[in-house]
């Protein structure tokens, strides 16, 4: 059964104020334990689903960029021996750019990494500030440069909107300074105050505020327009690619495959189920001390998969693709939606049946979660 791989490695330099990510400071000795767990737990899985095929593998966390590369190496030596891994194999590793340099990049290029994700969010230093990024528009410049220098073919920035006191114009400025580095792949997300964050209880008592609905609307079809005229694609909502570059990972996970989750709090989806990690690295590490998967949730989810596969799939340019939903999950599309207003949807020309794939029209697609609320029964 083909699969991504996806490894949560759950430190941090330092705790952004608007993250509610799963992540902890940093600390030498517990990353040491926290891998021997992680090899136990790779043994594990594997054995429990012998006939998975690994076709991408994405580190994302916490801070990857942290780990000690002969952590990395170990644990990888263990995920090659255990698994079956496809020979043109993705591989990404999100990187914070301050926590990168051009040797460390280096050896992960060595190590099988294709594909460095570097968490931008914003050139402007005051914001980066505010937010509680530790890195520099200096440190951005640089991470991208050692890049192009190692000959990375695949990379990608992430690119925040919607930051407090944010203004168009600012926003402006850094489309173009990352136009002008013109990397492969641009995720683009808003801000947003997510509940138990130290970002939530500003803009709750009113010490931060964020741009209105009306300002962050205008804002992403700023950041739009801009990618757009500079020659990238826009294949999914938030994600952006110069030709063949999308992240294959996320589009594999967008339409349905499964995925193999290992580390704290990581989710999986394996031949019909839904099974989480616990979001505790001491529990993590105590459970796989005894052999015992970390889990805290293992159902079958086949039904709900496939609805999330809707979702996901209608934020994707092309849409879902009806016979590949149907031999994965058994069962036709249309039996998941409901036909009144999939008719209603036909009619008033925002969905569209393109020879085989239910896709968006051009008015539907900012409109993408909305209407897949509004499809799914
Ligand atoms: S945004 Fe990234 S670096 Fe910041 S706390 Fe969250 S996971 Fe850590």
């Amino acid at each position: 059964m083909p699969a991504g791989l996806y490894l949560h490695y759950p430190f941090c330099p330092y705790l952004c104020n608007y993250c509610d990510y799963f992540k902890s400071l940093y600390n030498k000795s517990d990353e040491q334990t926290l891998f021997d767990s992680l090899i136990t737990e790779t043994r594990l899985v594997a054995e429990e689903f012998p006939n998975t095929k690994i076709e991408t593998i994405f580190i994302g966390g916490g801070t990857p960029s942290l780990a000690k590369i002969d952590l990395l190496e170990n644990w990888l030596k263990t995920v090659r021996e255990s698994f079956d891994i496809a020979d043109d194999i993705e591989f990404s590793i999100e990187c914070n750019p301050d926590s990168v340099s051009q040797e460390y990049l280096a050896a992960l290029k060595d190590l099988g990494v294709t594909r460095p994700n570097f968490g931008i969010q914003t050139f402007d230093p005051d914001l980066l500030k505010q937010i509680g990024r530790g890195h520099t528009p200096h440190q951005i410049q640089e991470a991208i440069y050692f890049a192009n220098v190692l000959g990375f073919k695949s990379y990608g920035v992430d690119l925040l909107f919607g930051l407090p006191r944010q203004t168009s114009a600012m926003l402006k400025k850094d489309l173009s300074q990352l136009v002008d580095l013109a990397p492969p792949h641009i995720s683009f997300y808003q801000l947003t105050s997510e509940e138990g964050t130290q970002l939530y209880a500003e803009v709750s008592s009113g010490k931060v505020v964020l741009p209105d609905d009306s300002l962050v609307s205008a804002m992403y079809k700023i950041g739009c327009d801009k990618f757009l005229s500079a020659g990238y694609e826009h294949y999914e909502i938030a994600s952006f690619a110069k030709e063949g570059q999308e992240c294959r990972h996320s589009l594999n996970y967008w339409q349905g495959e499964d995925v193999v989750g290992l580390g704290p709090s990581a989710h999986s989806y394996l031949n019909g189920h839904r099974l989480a990690n616990v979001e505790s690295i001491s529990k993590y590490i105590e459970s796989l001390k005894q052999k015992k998967m970390p889990r805290i949730l293992n159902e079958p989810a086949l039904l709900d998969r496939a609805d999330e596969t809707i979702i996901s799939s209608l934020r994707l340019r092309n849409g879902v693709d009806c016979k590949k939903f149907e031999s994965m999950f058994g069962l036709p599309l249309k039996d998941r939606i409901d036909s009144k207003e999939y008719e209603k949807l036909m009619e008033a020309g925002l969905l569209l049946d393109d020879k085989g794939r239910l896709r968006l029209s051009d008015e539907g697609y900012y409109l993408a979660d909305e209407i897949a609320l509004r499809l799914l029964k």
